[in-house]
């Protein structure tokens, strides 16, 4: 046998994803898409392209599959989705200490979250590949001098100057790599004992010694809660439960699929089915801002496997959401979509029931979750782009008053969210003011909730859910 034919087939080439029927990217690009970097050197993007395209995946489709079944249990009201991480990921964020707090963050509030619902809580990840932006405005203007707005650091750099803002199409390779370590590390802490959920009470109690900062109202309720778990699992072992079972837990990856040219290159052919999966991450999910019926997000998305989420804003009418569940489910396949309403706490209650009402009366069942975040951002007094913790707060009531007077099931939150003690969100139990934004102030994109503030989210939900 010769050396070339022990290689293996070369995988998924650019014809064998148009013969898989995905449009190819001069396709996209003729439907005029919505914020892309505008490189100047297509040479350039060609080769990070090709690059991208002869590197193995980051996610597997088969488990990409596997997410869309849990998902359909969302859907079908039977589990619940906690999503979360940062607005925008960073390269110089891809730190071990940094990704450990946004999982044990994350890990917390599942749990606080599965012990109200008593269902599966579904955790996704915004993170391993949340690099690109889609921004309000193509400039920015400081003191005068106005540049290209920052798009992320999948585009450009967040310095002022104008070679950091310009677009670099390396940068996705860089995304990549990003993607490919913090991907690596959350596996690693959730298959390694990290996670298991005996351990519960180390994954907040490191946080308040590490900081020195005392246990936060809902931090000592957390502990409460940590204790009473860990005694009930304590007799479920010595009752004979296998606790092999209490090792691990799932955690899927997430982001907002902007840049086409690296999620087109990220595509891969399944082996199995023979179609294809968008391999940058497990749940991708369309921008309140590139999800036109006619536009290039959605024709890409329509032909990838993933299951998918779309961003509904206060604009979105019941026609425009049932257009869109037809244009990209055709199957009405359990699973494949999960709606993300973000329509702002002072208008939830009157928007959002015309539109779950006409999606339900098609007879599909999608999964429904709250984004309290991007219908509440405004700016402080001293200019700091920031959120109330109680509009987050009373976006999510509205989220489940409307659900609960329609008898639908509310599947789940997504917040922007990190592990630290920053400040960029006002209110919460801390009672964070205007004044305090400046302390500690480190998004570059938009505000989240620190540590205390998500735990105090997830038990405010978890209080829907017991009601
Ligand atoms: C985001 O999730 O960071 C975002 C930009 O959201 P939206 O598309 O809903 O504005
Ligand atoms: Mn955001």
């Amino acid at each position: 046998m010769s050396i070339a034919s022990r290689v293996p087939a070369t995988g998924t080439t650019p014809e064998l994803l148009k013969a898989a029927g995905l449009p190819t990217l001069a396709e996209l690009h003729a439907l005029d898409p919505k914020q892309q970097p505008g490189y100047a050197d297509p040479a350039k993007v060609d080769q990070v392209v090709d690059s991208l395209r002869r590197l193995p995946p980051l996610v597997f489709a088969g488990e990409c599959d596997e997410l869309r079944g849990q998902l359909a249990k969302v859907a079908a009201g039977e589990a619940f989705i906690l999503q979360g991480g940062d607005c925008a990921e960073t390269f110089d964020g891809v730190t071990a200490t940094n990704i450990q707090g946004k999982l044990r963050t994350l890990l917390s509030m599942a749990v606080v979250l599965t012990y109200a619902a008593q269902v599966p809580v579904v955790k996704i990840g915004r993170l391993a590949g949340q690099y690109a932006k889609p921004r309000s405005s193509d400039v920015e203007t400081r003191d005068g001098v106005s540049l290209p707005a920052y798009r992320g650091d999948a585009v450009n750099g967040f310095a002022f100057t104008p070679e950091s803002r310009t677009p670099d199409p390396d940068r996705l390779l860089g995304v990549y790599n990003a993607s490919a370590a913090t991907l690596n590390l959350a596996r690693g802490f959730v298959t390694g004992g990290f996670a298991d959920i005996r351990t519960m009470h180390t994954w907040n109690s490191t946080f308040v010694n590490q900081y020195g900062v005392r246990a936060s109202g809902a931090g000592q309720r957390y502990e409460q809660l940590a204790a009473e778990i860990e005694r009930a699992l304590a007799f479920m072992v010595a009752a004979g439960v296998d606790p092999e079972k209490m090792r691990t837990v799932d955690f899927y990856s997430s982001h907002e699929a902007l840049i086409l040219e690296y999620e087109h290159a990220l595509t891969r052919i399944d082996s199995r089915t023979q179609r294809p999966y968008d391999t940058s991450g497990h749940f991708i999910w369309i921008g309140e801002r590139t999800r036109q019926l006619d536009g290039a997000h959605v024709e890409l998305f329509r032909h990838l496997r993933n299951p998918i989420g779309v961003k509904l804003g206060p604009t979105t009418t019941a026609d425009t959401a049932l257009e869109l569940a037809d244009r990209l489910d055709p199957d009405h396949e359990p699973g494949r979509i999960t709606f993300i309403t973000r329509m702002g706490a002072g208008r939830i209650r009157d928007l959002l029931p015309e539109v779950v009402e006409k999606v339900t009366a098609s007879g599909r069942q999608v999964a429904w979750i709250c984004d309290p975040m991007h219908g509440n951002t405004f700016e402080a007094a001293n200019g700091y782009k920031t959120r109330a913790f109680s509009d987050v707060i009373d976006e999510l009531n509205g989220f489940f008053d409307v659900h609960d007077e329609l008898g639908t099931w509310p599947g789940g939150v997504h917040v922007e969210l990190t592990g630290d003690d920053v400040t960029e969100c006002v209110g919460g139990a801390d009672e964070l003011v205007e004044a305090d934004l400046v302390n500690r102030y480190e998004t570059l994109c938009d505000p989240r909730l620190n540590r205390n503030q998500s735990l105090e989210l997830a038990f405010l939900v978890a209080e829907r859910l017991t009601d």
